[in-house]
């Protein structure tokens, strides 16, 4: 059986290598299409050899149609000296993603409508989008509102949106089987941390060490804009090898983990996740599948029925400062980094490892202590023992940990232990 690198690179170099590539993506105007999400895989490209993807304006993707590109210059409110009240240089959240171009003189009146701030959140600048509907606007703090004054304003939206491509990017780590693990992360927010600068840092860092080993299962990493990104995937390529996904957003809060179950609900991504969670030392919460959050939607729908689960931190809508300029760079750490970091390890360790194997002496328990294996730890003997007991074609090693509650881990060292000592083999899966 193959094995991966223990602890390359360990969890807090991952972490740092995520924090500084996040740092370097923050400032790039990304949205679901145009110059600043090419940029963003781009830079990825240089630190995993993905295959970028541009899908021209106007293609039919299942029932949906791949929109104009849009790209962004600059923006701007200046008051009547010149100076910059609203600047999209400080800023990307500044201007609604997705604005169609602006050059105007208006009063406070004219331009009130196009304001968006949050009352509640004096000093954050909201996150909005306009990618369907025509429209144009400025998102600011309420302190920068207030403080506004009644103009006349010179308004600037350099934006253009016209026909182009879309643009995503993907990485095929073949295994030795050709059944797929689908890794699937949304590349489409602009300047924030959680979401979604850590599920994108982290997949990076995953593949990375993928790429470092000689996988079981091929794993498939997708960097894509949210929800159209996905549709055009799966309108345009072959889903039917993806035997387990997870969509990955929003790691790197100091939150417990969130863990989004399949719409099936009881698939083996969603059971390796709960094992793994339940021995990660992190609080956590397992949450039914709804059709509604980030890109398992498509995937779980009914044409397709991936089993692919998502796995967060807090979760989407679940923080304060959720799609707003407060999820910013201080918003992530690198102990949290580090620990979805490590989950992600389980998990994987887990699918790569598991399988069904035979016990050789099934008459009887075989005398443990003529073969030295009795003289550890009682959860170390204990764990052979469920190994041998379970291990009659039937039950893989996951099935034993779950019905030993015992680690995985342990699990697959009992059945490595007993395989030397000849009293298991494996079952080889021919698939
Ligand atoms: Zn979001």
């Amino acid at each position: 059986m193959n094995t991966l690198p223990l602890a390359e690179p360990s969890s807090v170099e991952a972490a740092e290598a995520s924090l500084a590539l996040a740092r370097e993506l923050q400032p790039i105007c990304r949205s679901i299409t145009g110059d600043g999400l090419r940029e963003t895989l781009r830079i990825l490209n240089r630190e995993v050899p993905l295959t970028i993807r541009e899908v021209p304006s106007g293609t039919q993707v299942l029932d949906w149609t791949v929109p104009n590109e849009w790209n962004i210059r600059d923006a701007y409110i200046k008051n009547g000296r010149g100076e910059r009240l609203v600047d999209f240089q400080k800023c990307s959240l500044h201007v609604i993603n997705y604005s169609v171009p602006v050059k105007a003189t208006m009063t406070r009146g004219e331009l009130e409508p196009h304001l968006h701030s949050l009352p509640n959140r004096p000093t954050a600048i909201p996150y909005k989008t306009s990618y369907y509907r025509e429209a144009w606007g400025f998102c600011v703090t309420e302190q920068q509102r207030e403080a506004l004054g009644d103009g006349p304003f010179e308004v600037c939206i350099d934006s253009s949106l016209k026909p182009g491509t879309l643009t995503y990017g993907e990485l095929l780590i073949p295994g030795s089987r050709k059944d797929e693990f689908l890794v699937s992360t949304h590349c489409c927010h602009p300047y924030m941390a959680n979401d979604n600068l850590s599920g994108i840092v982290l997949s990076v860092q995953l593949a990375k060490r993928l790429l470092n080993s000689q996988p079981r299962l091929s794993y498939r990493f997708l960097f894509i804009p949210g929800t159209i990104g996905s549709i055009t995937w799966l309108a345009l390529n072959d889903s039917s090898r993806i035997r387990h996904g997870l969509v990955l957003a929003c790691l790197g809060d100091a939150g417990g983990f969130t863990y989004k179950k399949t719409r099936l609900g009881d698939a083996v991504i969603d059971r390796v996740v709960q094992h793994c969670l339940s021995y990660s030392k992190t609080p956590y919460a397992v949450r039914d599948f709804i059709p509604y959050g980030y890109d398992e939607r498509q995937y779980n729908s009914p044409g397709f029925k991936l089993p692919v689960g998502t796995l967060m931190r807090s979760p989407n809508g679940g923080y304060a400062q959720y799609h707003t300029s407060d999820d910013n760079l201080d918003f992530i750490t690198r102990d949290a980094l580090a620990g979805s970091y490590e989950i992600l390890c389980a998990i994987v360790d887990v699918l790569e490892h598991d399988g069904a194997y035979l016990n050789l002496k099934p008459r009887g328990e075989p005398q443990l202590g003529k073969r030295n294996l009795y003289d550890r730890a009682q959860d170390d003997t204990l764990a052979l023992l469920w190994v041998l007991n379970l291990s009659d074609g039937a039950f893989s090693l996951l099935d034993i940990a779950e019905r030993a509650k015992l680690p995985f881990t342990q699990i697959r060292h009992a059945a490595q232990r007993l395989t030397a000592a000849g009293l298991l083999r494996p079952l080889v899966n021919h698939e």
